[in-house]
């Protein structure tokens, strides 16, 4: 369905009720920009809880979720999401982001939207469809690609400082200049955002790590005061420098510079976290060595351990949080295999530790290469390129990384005449060496053929220390 014939339909039960209803925010501003969005905000002005009855009748709807509290419903149609709200006014009280509503007209609503590019509304009265209805000059913002509040700016953020990230998100998705009044009332402000839940400032920061080039909200979180509020780990990065002599690298810059390089290869948002938290443990493991100048070791287990703690206060999902702590641990390995000394077998563990994160994590590696100076990077490219060749040789013979043990543990139990127990286990593991050594090849008979001929040595002192050891 085209949104002219939504917005007919829309219109029509506003009418029935004799309340005036408007297009207004993402949509319109999306719309001036030429982005077609299925998103749709409408403002009422009247009693949305009774609208949302009629427009049910009216357009069949199935289901509406309804928010009195708020005075807002939403439902789908068509492949559209709406969205309904009363139009309201709103004060604030200090410590809380839960303002005091009342009704209100058409422009007492838009004044209380955030930047003045989302405070326009479109007309969507047959009489007067598709006139656009822009009281505060967001249609030249939207021009001139300036984020500005539609009234103070300091008061508008500290009404709600949420807002203060948003600035920022729409910067950085629509690539916007944040207007210098307003970027001043963030940096005054930027403390407040204490009073936000983690959720609604996850929200905001997966959009900003989802934009083209994330480096830029990013910059301006840390210039504008509220990355250190929230994010404190992050910030801590500056000013670490890598290695001794005059090419200076400061982590944080070389840590924006990996996200984008991820986010340019199509980045999903746990590689673009990934890539974020890669050397978040290099400030704490610091050392300074006469030879090498300042080394990191161990950094990418204490940033294992780092970025588990801050992506559950972030409130990220487990398997978010399991893949991203995976390829921090793994960061270094791949271009630790560069050399004609490197074993296989070396190579079979990595393919079999990676498992289906091989790709994302070759490609956080190769991300990871950045220094200024050419000559390096071709080095360090032929570096990765030999790697990765060495990688797919060994997977394609050996097959390991979605590794199915080739002989289970029934077969197991049933030649061995075993309980299950933890000398199956013992067994498996007994089995998976030897694959990872080059032993055996990952094949059913090889491999059963090579426990039948261990048979002994297994069962004897293996269930016997397995016992002692608790
Ligand atoms: P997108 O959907 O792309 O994130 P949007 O502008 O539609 O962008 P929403 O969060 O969907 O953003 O909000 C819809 C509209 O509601 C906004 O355009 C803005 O006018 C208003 N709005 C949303 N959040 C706030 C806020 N915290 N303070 C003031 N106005 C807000
Ligand atoms: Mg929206």
């Amino acid at each position: 369905m085209k949104p002219e014939e939504l917005f007919h339909k829309i219109y029509q039960s506003a009418k029935r009720l004799n309340f005036q209803i408007y297009v207004v925010g993402g949509y319109v501003r999306d719309k001036l920009l030429g982005k077609q969005v299925k998103d749709i905000d409408f403002v009422v002005v009247g009693d949305a809880m009774k609208f949302a009855d009629a427009l049910k009748e009216d357009l069949h709807l199935r289901t509406v979720v309804r928010y009195p509290r708020f005075g807002t419903f939403m439902a789908r149609y068509y492949g559209y999401q709406l969205e309904f709200v009363n139009a309201r006014e709103e004060s604030y009280q200090k410590n809380s982001r839960k303002p005091v509503t009342k009704q209100a007209d058409l422009f007492s609503d838009l004044s209380r939207r955030d930047f003045t590019i989302n405070t326009l509304a479109m007309d969507i009265s047959p009489e007067r469809f598709g006139e656009i209805i822009d009281i505060y000059n967001g249609r030249k913002d939207l021009q001139d690609g300036i984020i500005r509040t539609p009234l103070d700016p300091v008061k508008t953020f500290s009404d709600d400082p949420l807002r203060m990230l948003r600035a920022i998100r729409f910067a950085a998705q629509l690539d916007f200049t944040i207007e210098e009044k307003t970027f001043a009332a963030i940096q005054a402000n930027a403390h407040r955002l204490s009073i936000i839940s983690q959720e609604r400032i996850t929200d905001e920061f997966n959009k900003i790590l989802m934009t083209e080039k994330p480096s830029k909200g990013l910059k301006l979180l840390d210039e504008s005061g509220l990355l250190n509020v929230f994010f404190p780990e992050l910030t801590r990065l500056k000013g670490v420098e890598q290695r001794k002599g005059f090419h200076h690298k400061d982590v944080f810059y070389h840590t924006l510079e990996v996200v984008d390089n991820v986010a340019a290869k199509g980045a999903d948002l746990k590689l673009r976290l990934a890539a974020l938290l890669h050397d978040i443990g290099k400030p704490a493991t610091k050392r300074f060595d006469e030879q090498a100048g300042w080394t990191f070791h161990g950094h990418e287990v204490v940033g294992q351990r780092m970025a588990k703690k801050i992506l559950k206060r972030f409130k990220y999902s487990n398997d978010i949080i399991q893949y991203v702590c995976k390829l921090v641990g793994l960061h270094l390995r791949p271009m630790a295999l560069v050399g004609e000394e490197v074993t296989d077998s070396a190579i079979r563990r990595l393919i079999f530790l990676a498992g289906d994160d091989l790709d994302d994590l070759m490609t956080l590696c190769k991300a990871d290469i950045t220094s200024k100076i050419p000559s390096k990077v071709k080095r360090y490219l032929q570096n990765y390129d030999y790697v990765l060749k060495r990688i797919n040789e060994v997977e394609e013979r050996d097959r390991l990384r979605n590794f199915q043990p080739p002989v289970d543990g029934n077969e197991i139990m049933q030649r061995f005449g075993l309980k299950p127990g933890p000398q199956v286990g013992k067994i498996k593991k007994f089995i998976l060496e030897a694959i990872l050594n080059g032993d055996v090849p990952n094949e059913h008979d090889a491999c059963l053929d090579y426990i039948l001929k261990h048979k002994d040595e297994l069962l004897s002192d293996g269930g016997n220390r397995e016992k002692k050891n608790g």
